[in-house]
């Protein structure tokens, strides 16, 4: 049996595009005979809030998506910082992690100077290309430094289950990876990598705007030792009918806001198939039938 996720930041409040996600994710599994797996994705520190979470979880289950695993208790990155510790020092045994001193922006910075190809796909990258500055200056691993590890040229494809074949060089893209930022907090691709792993995720479901972190995901879960890599089905975003990206005033309303206007869970989910372009016209759509919307 197959194990997907649904892994919401608690950095703001559901809005439809979750919902669209969730559809995919449910819908998916269930056609599937896979599992879901709810994994709060609280690893941003600074920006993550429990009344977020708690939205989170009451949404979910007011719109009626329930997880397989992960709700109870609360699965939550925040409360798996040793086994990120123990994924770092499995790392550190093969490849080269090294401490970095530069600040966001000056290895931003320096990406705009050196690279002769941006990448256009480039929406939500952590850190800009990273161009190696501290690779090699042995810096002592001391609070406030972040750490990286090393990433070597070379190609990551996978056959996308909604996108087909994909290929990507992480290398010429992020270059070295931030697995943890300066204040100590691990970063996404590490946290989410090491979960998917250690978790035995091997469906990965998610929205095409992190069609870009996948190439080094992949690279870091080989790194990481794991064998028999997850499939990945990155969907579209939600898309207004005419084929453009949802204006804010559409995508953006909070459900906490549909479900104030008296919108009924059903109902919101068939918005979102719509928006989703999962379904033609908005009919409701109760979460235990998301599957034959596929
Ligand atoms: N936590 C991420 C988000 O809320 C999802 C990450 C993923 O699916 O890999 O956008
Ligand atoms: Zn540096």
């Amino acid at each position: 049996m197959s194990l997907t996720r649904f892994a919401p930041s608690p950095t703001g409040y559901l809005h439809l595009g979750h919902v669209v996600n969730a559809i995919y994710v449910w819908g998916t599994a269930r056609r599937a005979g896979a599992r879901v797996l709810l994994r709060i994705e609280d690893h941003d520190r600074i920006r993550s809030r429990p009344e977020y979470e708690r939205a989170i979880l009451e949404d979910l289950d007011w719109l009626g998506f329930e997880a397989d695993e992960g709700r109870s208790p609360v699965l939550r990155q925040s409360d798996r910082h040793a086994v990120y510790e123990q994924a770092l020092s499995r790392l550190r045994r093969t490849h080269h992690v090294y401490a970095c001193d530069c600040s966001r922006k000056e290895a931003r910075l320096r990406h705009t100077q050196v690279s002769l190809q941006p990448h256009p796909l480039e929406a939500r990258v952590e850190e800009g290309r990273y161009d190696g500055h501290c690779r090699d200056r042995g810096l002592a691993e001391t609070p406030g430094r972040s750490l990286r590890v090393r990433i070597e040229p070379g190609v990551e494809s996978f056959q996308d289950l909604c996108l087909g074949p994909v290929s990507q060089s992480p290398a010429d893209q992020c270059g070295d990876l931030l697995l943890r930022d300066r204040h100590g907090h691990w970063t996404y691709q590490f946290a989410a990598t090491a979960d998917d792993a250690e978790q035995g995720v091997d469906l990965i479901i998610r929205g095409n705007d992190l069609l870009e972190s996948t190439g080094r995901q992949l690279r870091l879960a080989h790194m990481l030792g794991r064998s028999g890599m997850p499939k990945f089905l990155h969907h579209p975003l939600l898309m207004a009918a005419s084929g453009r990206k949802l204006s804010k005033s559409e995508g953006d309303a909070s459900l906490r806001e549909l479900r104030a206007a008296g919108v009924s869970p059903a109902s919101v989910i068939g918005r979102a198939a719509v928006a989703g372009a999962l379904a033609p016209d908005p009919r409701p759509v109760f979460a235990r039938d998301v599957a034959g919307l596929f």
